[in-house]
């Protein structure tokens, strides 16, 4: 009997798991379909400089839309592409896609920057810096026009090979973000001998800054530190007027969220760009 009820609780363990580890598979085998076939795609999403009000950079989020299991969010394919080796196929055609975007809106008058994630393999990988350079001259960018966001634990995989790549891409003139900042475990002790600009802010702890007083205090105590280190701080997960707000009276340097705009694909962005209005955040009156 205890076997069986055993037996049992484990049959539907593995039946969920099938389904789930099918669904893995066949991502990871359509992924060379997905570039082929025009599946992916990128979505732009605005920063915006609270000294300003303006806009200053976007960044580029890959979406992919399988043929019959439809949207797949890039939180599953991304780790998917990492742990099978595949990733290389994706920040390949991603690279080349947004230097051709970059190349595209520079055409119609448009000197924007783009803010790119790289994954743990990327950023190790020794011929980056020189594959970037070449995109560079093929599509007639400046360095300023890229930017460049990586995660502190891809980063502290290998924190040798990582500091060569980003220092050579650093002396090419990109600026360095480090993403999803303090849902690691490095110091900015760490973080502070990489050739790294910025400092952004995970979503988790900008989300519900308005209402949670933790939150706050940690938000306010990296903006702190980041600033005596020289690093420009960067809140994601804007997503009202009051987060927002309290951002920069803060003095974070750039915002990013919902409630400045959603990502959006590239054909949207000149018309959204005309259309936006500088906020008018009211960080001189209050410190
Ligand atoms: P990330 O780089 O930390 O990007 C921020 C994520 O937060 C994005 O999710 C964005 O759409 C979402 N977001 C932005 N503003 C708000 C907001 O106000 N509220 C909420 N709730 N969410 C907001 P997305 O596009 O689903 O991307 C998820 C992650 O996938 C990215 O996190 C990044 O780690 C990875 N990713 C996306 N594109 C690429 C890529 O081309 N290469 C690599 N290596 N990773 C990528
Ligand atoms: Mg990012
Ligand atoms: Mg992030
Ligand atoms: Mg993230």
């Amino acid at each position: 009997d205890k076997a069986r009820r055993h037996r049992h609780s484990h049959e539907r363990y593995v039946e969920g798991q099938d389904e789930q580890h099918l669904r893995q598979l066949m991502l990871i085998r359509d992924l060379q379909e997905a570039v082929d076939n025009g599946e992916l795609w990128m979505a732009y999403q605005p920063k915006v400089d609270t000294t300003t009000g303006n806009v200053c950079q976007f960044e580029a989020l890959m979406r992919w839309r399988h043929p019959t299991l439809g949207f797949v969010p890039p939180d599953e394919f991304i780790g998917l592409a990492e742990r099978s080796g595949n990733i290389g196929l994706l920040t390949d055609w991603m690279l080349d896609h947004v230097c051709e975007q970059l190349s595209d809106w520079k055409r119609q008058g448009c000197h924007l920057s783009v803010a790119i994630n790289l994954s743990a393999s990327d950023v190790i990988d020794p011929g980056l810096s020189m594959h970037i350079h070449e995109l560079f001259e093929t599509y007639g960018l400046s360095p300023d026009q890229l930017a460049l966001e990586v995660t502190e634990s891809a980063v502290m995989q290998d924190v040798d090979a990582a500091t060569e790549t980003l220092m050579a891409l650093s002396q090419m003139g990109l600026t360095i973000a480090v993403d999803d900042y303090g849902t690691g475990y490095s110091s900015l002790a760490q973080i502070r001998r990489l050739p790294v600009n910025e400092l952004k802010i995970d979503k988790s702890f900008v989300l519900k800054l308005d209402t949670q007083q933790e939150d706050l205090t940690i938000v306010r105590s990296t903006i702190e530190m980041g600033h005596h280190l020289g690093l420009k701080i960067v809140a994601e997960g804007v997503e009202n007027s009051a987060s927002a707000e309290i951002l920069s009276h803060l003095r974070c340097d750039y915002l990013q969220g919902y409630w400045i705009a959603k990502p959006m694909p590239a054909e949207a962005i000149t018309d959204w760009l005309d259309e936006f209005k500088p906020l008018s955040l009211s960080a001189e009156t209050a410190h």
